[in-house]
């Protein structure tokens, strides 16, 4: 199961630029708009890291974290705080009630996440694994990079993401719509037909003269990365 954090943040605009890039990256996300949804959803849903606002209506950020700190459920999740330019004092008043982070406003989504996988790792490294590996293929997700018994591969975008989809569940088998939902994101028209074209540039690329084939097709269902036969 992937990780799941918690966003706690007022702003709406925000909190959409947070979700979208953590699911990209494959966390799950959790929304609360202020601190009472927030303690509401920590009961809830035991999220893996909560991402924090300093300025919440009701209840501040700080009074979450402290919360947070006193009781036995909840020590043990990590926590980001958002603090707006300029407010040191904020920062060390979190770090002093329990934050493991903060990032300050405005931040780019790409290093927030970052920061993100970097608590995580130390609080609990499983949940980050952060390389993928099937049949001599390795991929790397933190670089962008994908071997095959060593060898160097070079995928487009769409090729990445499809065989991320494909290596985090080997040998399961996946619809092309199943595929068309996860590899490319589910507010875009595209044909099914399309995952075939991708499959094929993922297969060329993957195959070297001589290796056997990873992807299997499996007819009238859809595609699986599979290396029992090979
Ligand atoms: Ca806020």
């Amino acid at each position: 199961m992937n990780p799941l954090v918690l966003i706690v943040e007022d702003e709406n605009a925000l909190v959409e630029v947070l979700k979208y890039n953590l699911e990209k990256e494959g966390f799950r996300t959790e929304i609360a708009i202020d601190g009472e949804e927030a303690l509401l959803a920590l009961d809830e849903r035991s999220p893996d890291l909560v991402i924090l606002d300093w300025m919440l209506p009701h209840v501040s950020g700080l009074e979450i974290c402290r919360q947070m700190r006193r009781r036995k459920e909840t020590r043990g999740i990590p926590i980001v705080m958002l603090t707006a330019r300029g407010e040191e004092d904020d920062r060390v008043r979190g770090l002093e009630s329990g934050a493991d982070d903060y990032v300050t406003k405005p931040f780019s989504p790409t290093e927030l996440v970052a920061r993100v996988r970097a608590v995580l790792r130390r609080s609990s490294p499983t949940l980050v694994e952060e390389v993928l590996r099937y049949g001599g293929v390795e991929m790397d997700l933190t670089i962008h990079r994908v071997t095959r018994d060593g060898r160097q591969i070079r995928l487009g975008p769409t090729e990445f993401r499809l065989l991320r989809v494909l290596m985090e569940r080997p040998r399961r088998v996946y619809s092309r719509e199943q595929l068309l939902d996860m590899a490319w994101g589910t507010d875009k028209e595209v044909e099914p037909r399309t995952v075939d074209v991708h499959i094929r540039r993922l297969r060329k690329a993957l195959n070297g003269p001589d290796d056997p084939e990873l992807i299997r097709t499996v007819r009238s269902v859809g595609y699986a990365i599979d290396a029992t036969d090979a």
